[in-house]
């Protein structure tokens, strides 16, 4: 079992929208719907956090949790100015509903990616019976460039061996402890980017994740033609929704 920590508190400015992203329509229904309606019904979540800016969380209780019937939400916090601010304000409320907290495991997702699955969410709470870090990705299917920027162009510098990369997605598991230790540190630290929780386990408690196949239509709407990419993947799939 697990408790889920659904993120919605970024604001979307690569959206050219009023609307933050996870609250934009897809085939009538907010973004956000998706990924916490296979949460809910999901039998290996026994909680959701919701993560939302502070200015939406009154729109999240009434017109998404309760509109919806997401009873498994059983808290909506307020998020922060970075995503880890966001994750670290969901992960201080575990404790309080976890029934046992030395076991509790975590499975971070991005509100933004509608298409998580339940083999996804079951097979990263399945990895958690060998190991402590799971996340779902994707081989790269491009070549990625390292590049530099010189007067505003950008030169290649040089090119990793596309076999060892992978892009990495959401939803991310961790035994709640590791993960929160992790926090603790990084925020000791003097400065830090960090753009998922995976980076976290793997510079401040110095192990690596385990990586489960995710899938390509898995994606995080960030901008319009994510929309419109998502629009497909919903018609195509509507008995599931
Ligand atoms: O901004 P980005 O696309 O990386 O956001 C990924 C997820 O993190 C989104 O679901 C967004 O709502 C969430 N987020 C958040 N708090 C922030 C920034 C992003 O919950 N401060």
């Amino acid at each position: 079992m697990a408790i889920a920590i659904v993120l919605a508190g970024g604001s979307g400015s690569r959206m050219n929208s009023d609307v933050a992203k996870q609250f934009l329509m897809l085939q009538g229904k907010e973004i956000l719907y998706y990924s916490l309606k296979t949460f809910q019904e999901n039998e290996n979540i026994s909680d959701i956090i919701l993560v939302a800016r502070t200015e939406d969380m009154e729109y999240c209780k009434s017109n998404i949790v309760e509109k919806y019937g997401f009873h498994k939400v059983k808290r909506i916090c307020a998020g922060g100015k970075e995503r880890y601010n966001s994750v670290y304000n969901g992960l201080c409320l575990v404790e309080e509903l976890s029934k046992d907290i030395k076991n509790e495991v975590v499975m971070i997702h991005d509100g933004a990616r509608p298409f998580v699955t339940n083999s996804m969410i079951d097979e990263s709470i399945g990895n958690m019976k060998f190991g402590s870090a799971c996340t779902v990705g994707v081989p790269v299917k491009d070549t990625i460039k390292i590049v530099f920027e010189i007067y505003g162009e950008i030169y290649s510098k040089e090119t990793p061996d596309r076999n060892t990369l992978y892009q990495i997605q959401t939803p991310q598991t961790f035994r709640y402890e590791l993960i929160r230790s992790g926090y603790e540190r990084m925020f000791q630290d003097t400065k830090y980017n960090i753009t998922d929780d995976t980076m976290i386990v793997e510079q401040y408690m110095g192990m690596g994740c385990k990586i489960i196949m995710g899938s390509y239509e898995n994606i995080k709407i960030t901008t319009p033609e994510d929309l419109e990419f998502a629009e497909k993947i919903v018609e195509k799939n509507l008995e599931n929704f």
